[in-house]
């Protein structure tokens, strides 16, 4: 066991529930075995800048309960050019840091990997509501997104049960579908749109709709996630097609707050367990996975470019269920 003394944690890229849970793991188990723990803000820019704070316990205390991020989150360009990247592993070498804990998404990973090519060791922690990272089952955020999109289509579903409108709900997922198929299917949506699937409108969409509207049904939800298109688009069309009254909602950034959900707690708390075992079990950088339901790990270079593709079982079974019926036949 290699021992180590004190060890630098960022967060970085967009902010998602679980990411203060993991912190407070961090720093709860280090000083208990006598780590001391540097905070560093905004992510790669506070390496670069050299903006940085102890975090003791009590700065941690409540973090389990807390969205967001108490150290903050940035996107930094500087971190794209090498020169800054040494600049921010000379900063981690005056610190005397034994590594870097860097808890993001897919980005983040990348930026990782050319921090741990300078020499510095770093741990990467997958947080994203986006769900989309290839090298692990499950990241940070998520389940806690879902619950809140599930929260605004429940409130959704009573008003437009009551004027009898199709809900046009738009998550967000520029380039991948999970939250809105994970959403979705949660949701008992009338039809899901996903960024990688070809949209068949008629099909998918308005055929659904005006089937249910003959057997009685006044109100659907649509969910579509945001590289689909405007949402605001396919609610005129979803109006015109059917002739029934709809409105669209765009559920934005609230996606990304609120108390962190049992879920990305406990994975958090154990993610950050395993960020400092790492440390202590040798000098590779590697990245703190979900892998067959169980925390595990893998080396941090083989993590980018590795996309999550799309769940084809949920996507199947999501088709199948026949949200036309009203009554029975
Ligand atoms: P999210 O999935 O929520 O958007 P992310 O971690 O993928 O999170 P990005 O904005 O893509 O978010 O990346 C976060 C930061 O990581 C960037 O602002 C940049 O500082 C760093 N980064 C991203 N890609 C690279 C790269 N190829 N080389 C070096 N650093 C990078």
């Amino acid at each position: 066991m290699k021992t180590i003394k004190r060890i630098g944690v960022l967060t970085s890229g967009g902010d998602a529930p679980g990411m203060n849970p993991v912190i407070r793991a961090i720093v709860r188990t280090a000083v208990a075995e006598g780590i001391s723990v540097i905070g560093i803000k905004r992510g790669y820019a506070g390496l670069i800048n050299g903006d940085v704070q102890e975090l003791k316990n009590a700065d941690v205390d409540g973090l389990t309960l807390k969205g967001g991020t108490i150290l903050y989150t940035a996107r930094c360009d500087e971190f794209l050019q090498p020169e800054y990247r040494e600049k921010a592993a000379k900063t981690c070498k005056y610190l005397g840091l034994d590594g870097i804990i860097a808890i993001g998404g897919d980005g983040t990973f990348k930026g990782a990997v050319e921090l741990s090519k300078l020499g510095v060791q770093v741990v990467g922690i997958p947080a994203t509501i986006d769900n989309d990272m290839g090298c692990t089952e499950y990241t940070l955020g998520f389940d806690t997104a879902c619950n809140t999109i599930l929260d605004a289509i429940d409130k959704l579903r009573d008003t437009g049960q009551s004027h009898e409108r199709v809900s046009v709900v738009e998550v967000m997922g520029r380039h991948a579908g999970h939250l809105a198929l994970y959403s979705g299917i949660a949701a008992g949506a009338t039809a899901v749109l996903l960024p990688e699937q070809d949209v068949d409108f008629e099909h998918d969409v308005a055929d659904v709709i005006r089937r249910g509207a003959i057997r009685g049904r006044r109100h659907h939800i649509v969910v579509i996630a945001e590289g689909v298109g405007h949402a605001t688009d396919y609610c005129r069309r979803i109006e015109e097609a059917t002739g029934i009254e709809s409105r669209v909602t765009v559920l934005g950034y609230i996606q990304r707050g609120g108390v962190p959900s049992a879920r990305d707690r406990a994975t958090g708390a154990q993610m950050g367990v395993r960020a400092l075992d790492i440390f202590k079990e040798g000098d590779e950088s590697k990245a703190v996975i979900v892998k067959g339901g169980v925390i595990d790990d893998m080396p941090l270079s083989d993590t980018t470019d590795m996309k999550r593709a799309l769940d084809q079982t949920m996507f199947e079974s999501c088709n199948r269920i026949d949200t036309s019926w009203y009554w029975d036949k």
